[in-house]
Order: structure tokens, then C-alpha cells, then sequence
């Protein structure tokens, strides 16, 4: 069991008010709170680290080389990666995803297949479209069941032979459905397409072994594992990585320039180019070992009591519609009440003092197919108590009279 109270003490922000009231923090899903020793690392490479990284010969260069380096095994430890040549720093999922897209894009041929689902998030689909005003690739949309799970039948009669990349969510954002990752990889590579997997959703609940789950890139996000902002991670199968072209160009990513023609890295710097945001990534590792240290598995059995318990009270309300009732989800409700619009709802929650996400989520494909404009999104991290779901569920009972 998590000792809540002794971790919340941990996150300065939670005890803040807004309007007078005692903040209730639940979009998780879009940011989570970062505790102090993440802070405190952030602190110590500005008061003590900070030079620029790879290029310098003196003494502070080559530590904060080090540490960002030293943050490069971490995550390869993390994710189970084969190796550290793997891990790639990006500044979040949707530059993980557009360099995927954007270079691996470049191995296409006009005619290629793409498979998306219908519950991806924009990060996932955008660059896919962007990719078709250089290469006429066709994007195939796999739907998903009124549980909110994906169709798998419909997605391997979308697999075929043109089938170049299929790429999905782990976890969706709006839904909280967990896909089955290894079988849809194991499916795909049988025809012989590459496995992109969004993580962003599930790397903040769920342990990442890359090598299990059979993708061929993974990409999440730290600021979503109660990480610094600016820092993602990219992790790409090796033979992919040293056939893919770079994304962009710069320094770090050359081994040799010229008029007449420039040469490249090896991964990973060869998609790193430019000065990275050194400084966060190396906090990054102290939040993989804070992580770690309570527990994934004692992460996820709180967060499952608690969505559990907000989804039993939640239904207590009338006209309550929850989308996403798939068993085992990721602590992710998102829900309308009756005819209210999420919006209404949304304000009125938060002059309550509760932080809930309204909207289409950047998943707007996903609201079309459930016939809405958005929702109200509640979702759950390490550091949220029943007490404050009690809240939650008492401001929703207090507000739903004035939305009718
Ligand atoms: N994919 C999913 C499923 C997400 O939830 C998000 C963040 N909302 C992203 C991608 C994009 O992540 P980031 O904004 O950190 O790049």
C-alpha cells in the first residue's frame, strides 16, 4: 500500500488553493505534478552541471555529457532496450512520432498503407497527413467497439500487403484502453510492416519492456511520469534507426561537414541534432529511479482503486455517460453528464477548485466517431486520494442541478 499522505508531501503544488479552496489536481492524463527530488535534480544541473553537452573538452562538459549519457542507460534499463544506441532524446511524443514519421517516411513508396486507429491523438495522425503531401501513402483508420476497444478483426483485414507502418496508442488518452500491444505487433510484422506504439498514456501506469511488446518504436513522454517538461524518448529498433535518414540537421548529428557533402552520426545522435535539453533529461533519470523506487505495481493497484471507486460513485449521478469501459483501463474517465456541455461543466468544476481537462483531447477522429464534441476527462496519478475523488464526486452532485 502507498502511503499517500507521506508521498503528496513530496508535491508543494498540492497544497495550493485556487479560488480560496483546496486544489484538487486531476488531469494527470495531460501533465502530472513533479515531486521534489525531480526538482531538486533540475536545480542542481543549473547550480552545478551546466555547460554545453558532447562538444566541450573541459572538466564541466564532459560531466554534463555524463550525466545526460548516464540518463540514456537509465531508460534503456527502463524500457528493457537492447541497447543505449536505441534511446533517443526528442522533446516529447510528438517529436518522437513526427520523427518517425517524417524519416521513415522518406522508405516509402506512393501506394504505401499506413493503419492508424480512430482513438489516436492528433500527435499520431498529423504527422502521418503531413507525410502525404510529399509520398501519396494511403492512411487506413481501424474503429473501435462502444466499449471503447479496438476492432481487431476489422484492424487485420486492414493489414495487407501494400501495409508499410501500422501505429497506435498503448493507451488511449480519452478512453483509457490499454491495447493489446504484442498481438497487434505479432500481426503486423507476419506482413511484414513496422510497429510504431504511442506510449504516452501508458509509461506514466504501466511497465515498458520494448523487447515484449515487439514494437519497433516506442515513443512517451517525461512530463506525463512526473518528470520535467521538454524531454521524450524515442526508442527505435537499431536496423530501423541506421536505414532511416536523419530528421533534422545541426550540430551533434554530422561526423563530417562540407560544400561537397556532409556525413552523419551513428544513432542516436544522428537524430539529435542541436544542442537537447540537457538539463531536464539528466533529471529525468532521478525520476525513473523515483518511480521505480515506490513501485509501478503499487502505482497501478492505487490507481486502479481509485478509478474503480470515482467510476462506482460517478454512475450514482444521473444521465452519467462514461466513455471507455473497458475492463482494465488506465485511470482515465471521461464522461458527460446528461446535456450538459463539458465546457460548463469543466468551469464550473474548476471555480470548485477541481483541475479536470475538458474538450476533444486532441483526439477529435475519436469524438466524431462517438457522435460528440469532447468530454470531461478525470484522471488519476500516485498522489490522489479518496478523499479528494469524495470532492470530485460531491461538486459533480452540487453542479449537475444548474446544468439542466
Ligand atoms: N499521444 C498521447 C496518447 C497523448 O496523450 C499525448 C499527450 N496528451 C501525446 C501523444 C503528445 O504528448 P506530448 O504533448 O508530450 O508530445
Amino acid at each position: 500500500m502507498l502511503d499517500v499522505e507521506a508521498l503528496r508531501r513530496e508535491y508543494p503544488i498540492l497544497s495550493r488553493e485556487v479560488y480560496g479552496r483546496q486544489l484538487v489536481y486531476l488531469d494527470n492524463t495531460a501533465t502530472s505534478q513533479t515531486p521534489r527530488c525531480v526538482v531538486e535534480a533540475v536545480t542542481r544541473m543549473y547550480y552545478e552541471h551546466k555547460a554545453n553537452v558532447h562538444r566541450g573538452v573541459f572538466f564541466l562538459s564532459q560531466e554534463a555529457t555524463d550525466l545526460m549519457e548516464r540518463t540514456r542507460d537509465r531508460v534503456a534499463r527502463y524500457i528493457n532496450a537492447p541497447s543505449r544506441d536505441e534511446v533517443i532524446f526528442t522533446r516529447g511524443t510528438t517529436e518522437a512520432l513526427n520523427l518517425v514519421a517524417s524519416s521513415m517516411g522518406q522508405l516509402l513508396d506512393d501506394g504505401d498503407e499506413i493503419v492508424l486507429t480512430v482513438m489516436e491523438h492528433h500527435a499520431n495522425i498529423v504527422p502521418w497527413q503531413l507525410l502525404q503531401s510529399r509520398k501519396r501513402v494511403i492512411i487506413k483508420v481501424v474503429p473501435i467497439h462502444a466499449d471503447g476497444s479496438l476492432d481487431l478483426e476489422v484492424y487485420k483485414s486492414l493489414i495487407g500487403e501494400r501495409t508499410r507502418i501500422v501505429s497506435f496508442c498503448h493507451v488511449s488518452n480519452v478512453l483509457g484502453t490499454v491495447n493489446p500491444v504484442r498481438e497487434m505487433a505479432d500481426y503486423a510484422h507476419s506482413h511484414g510492416a513496422v510497429v510504431v506504439v504511442d506510449g504516452a498514456q501508458a509509461s506514466p501506469h504501466l511497465p515498458i519492456d520494448v523487447q515484449a511488446s515487439g514494437a519497433d518504436f516506442y515513443a512517451f513522454s517525461s512530463h506525463k511520469m512526473y518528470g520535467p517538461a521538454g524531454v521524450g524518448v524515442l526508442y527505435g529498433k537499431r536496423e530501423w534507426l541506421e536505414r532511416m535518414p536523419p530528421y533534422q540537421g545541426g550540430g551533434e548529428m554530422i561526423k563530417h561537414v562540407s560544400f561537397e557533402g556532409t556525413t552523419f552520426e551513428q544513432p542516436p545522435l544522428k537524430f539529435e541534432a542541436g544542442t537537447p535539453d540537457f538539463v531536464d533529461i539528466a533529471a529525468f533519470s532521478t525520476c525513473l529511479d523515483y518511480i521505480d523506487g515506490i513501485g509501478l505495481r503499487e502505482i497501478e493497484t492505487h490507481e486502479e482503486e481509485l478509478l474503480k471507486y470515482a467510476t462506482d460513485r460517478m454512475m450514482e449521478i444521473e444521465g452519467m455517460r462514461i466513455f471507455g469501459t473497458t475492463p482494465g483501463k488506465a485511470p482515465v474517465i471521461s464522461f458527460l453528464m446528461g446535456n450538459a456541455h463539458h465546457y460548463d461543466t469543466g468551469m464550473l468544476l474548476d471555480k470548485l477548485g477541481i483541475a479536470v481537462r475538458t474538450g476533444h483531447h486532441c483526439a477529435q477522429p475519436l469524438m466524431q466517431a462517438l457522435g460528440i464534441e469532447g468530454t470531461v476527462r478525470a484522471s488519476f496519478a500516485l498522489y490522489n486520494t479518496r478523499e479528494e475523488v469524495d470532492t470530485f464526486i460531491a461538486a459533480l452532485k452540487r453542479i449537475r442541478p444548474m446544468l439542466d
